[in-house]
């Protein structure tokens, strides 16, 4: 029997708390899991440093996967099997792209492309087609193979309809990481009905997307209403962001002592690649998040005062504070507390850190065309298709409307704890002062 075609003796399952159960019957499917690329996602956190605010929010990119390729197998074995006919191998690349769809995350993502300038979706197709135990698995079913997952993940496969799936503004990845990462941090305005969701989801007539049924427009409403509440509760939290800065501070000064030619006293064999932007694939591969931190622990004995300094805040959770800032009004406020910082010799390049939501890797829903993104279609019962937010009053008050937030992070430890003299401190903190009692 051709590989493709292979299924295991008997299904096999994951227990998640999100689906009850991940199923697999495919072979394909199970080796892909069992490789040691798949495996590594395991030690990717999904949330990065979310855990340092929703401290149950230490799930990784590993059970998130599976997730995203169980909701996948779903609509493709049971929602759409009347009217969408696929052939074994169509369903398998679709399934295969479901699963491996984040292969390619580095550690503690968002700070580390920030600093290196990588991109996980370059890596997730070059793990898919170059020398990897994911590609001699799916190249078992035929040369083609591995090329037709990674054109699904950049989205210029043929069928659109799979690429949407996957990657749209209803896809599988959005629904399982909304319910996995309202699940795991406990909040509960990220919980929506998904079974609903599968039960009207149709592939659309063009083959072109995905589209809902008119009467399953309720249960989109909340999904998106849970969207909204999750980014600005959860995603855009200003602790979980104090902490991502400090990582990206962290990296940015390891990169320059590298540069400057600092005698690391615990070399990061692992990281310099990324220092010189010379990075291979099976380089970029051994990175995880236990590897950086193992460098974080190391570094807090480092000589430089920065680099240990910001090792210990991030380990040991002592955060910057934070004030909101609006660019257009406190330039001022920003260049008389900066002129401070330099005075008391604390350096602002790590210590006046302005960092904003829109850099983050989320957005709410746009239902115009002008997005580049395309709408949600609902099927009307006469047939006709309509953009959700010309039907639902709710979508239209919260289509497109991001909240971008902005913040000066800045450590008010130094400036309380005496290590600054009394003078600056005093004028560092009735400037902040001033400063907060304004915006209120
Ligand atoms: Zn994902």
């Amino acid at each position: 029997m051709p590989y493709l075609e292979l299924q295991l003796a008997e299904e096999k399952v994951f227990k998640d708390p999100v689906h009850g159960y991940v199923r697999v019957k495919d072979q394909m499917i199970w080796d892909l899991i069992d490789t040691k690329e798949f495996q590594r996602l395991r030690r990717i956190r999904q949330l990065g440093t979310t855990s340092l605010t929703f401290h149950g929010a230490e799930h990784s990119r590993f059970n998130h996967s599976l997730g995203v390729y169980e909701i996948v197998r779903q609509v493709l074995d049971k929602n759409f099997a009347q009217e969408f006919k696929l052939d074994k191998k169509e369903r398998l690349i679709a399934l295969c792209a479901a699963l491996l769809h984040d292969l390619g995350h580095g550690p503690f993502s968002h700070a580390f492309e920030k600093v290196f300038g990588t991109d996980h979706e370059d890596f997730t197709c070059e793990m898919i087609t170059g020398k990897t135990e994911i590609r001699d698995v799916l190249a078992r079913g035929g040369e083609d193979f591995p090329f037709k997952v990674a054109a699904i993940i950049k989205k210029n496969y043929p069928n659109q309809t799979l690429v949407k799936l996957i990657s749209s503004q209803l896809d599988a990845d959005r629904m399982d990481y909304l319910l996995r990462d309202a699940y795991y941090t406990g909040v509960s305005y990220g919980n929506f009905d998904i079974e609903r969701i599968l039960r009207v989801i149709r592939p659309s007539p063009d083959d072109n997307g995905v589209i809902i049924k008119y009467s399953g427009m309720h249960a989109v409403e909340d999904y998106l209403m849970s969207r909204y509440q999750m980014y600005q509760q959860v995603y855009f939290h200003p602790v979980s962001r104090s902490g991502e800065v400090l990582l990206w501070k962290i990296l940015e000064r390891a990169n320059r002592l590298y540069r400057a030619g600092y005698e690391f006293i615990s070399y990061p064999h692992e990281i310099i690649p990324f220092f010189n932007q010379e990075v291979t694939l099976s380089e970029y591969i051994c990175l995880d998040d236990t590897v950086l931190t193992y460098y974080f622990m190391v570094w807090q004995n480092e000589t430089d005062e920065i680099l240990n300094d910001l090792c210990r805040r991030f380990l040991n959770r002592r955060l910057l504070s934070y004030v909101n800032y609006h660019p257009s009004r406190d330039a001022e406020f920003y260049a008389r507390l900066k002129g401070l910082f330099e005075q008391a010799d604390i350096n602002p390049t790590y210590y006046l850190v302005i960092d904003s939501s829109s850099d983050l890797p989320y957005d709410l829903y746009q239902p115009g065309a002008s997005s580049g993104k395309m709408p949600i279609q609902l099927l009307m019962n006469s047939g006709e298709l309509k953009e959700l937010s010309t039907e639902s009053p709710i979508v239209e008050s919260i289509g497109g409307k991001i909240r971008t937030d902005i913040k000066l992070y800045y450590p008010l430890d130094f400036i309380e704890n005496g290590r600054i003299a009394p003078d600056i401190a005093e004028e560092i903190i009735k400037l902040i002062y001033q400063h907060e009692l304004k915006g209120k």
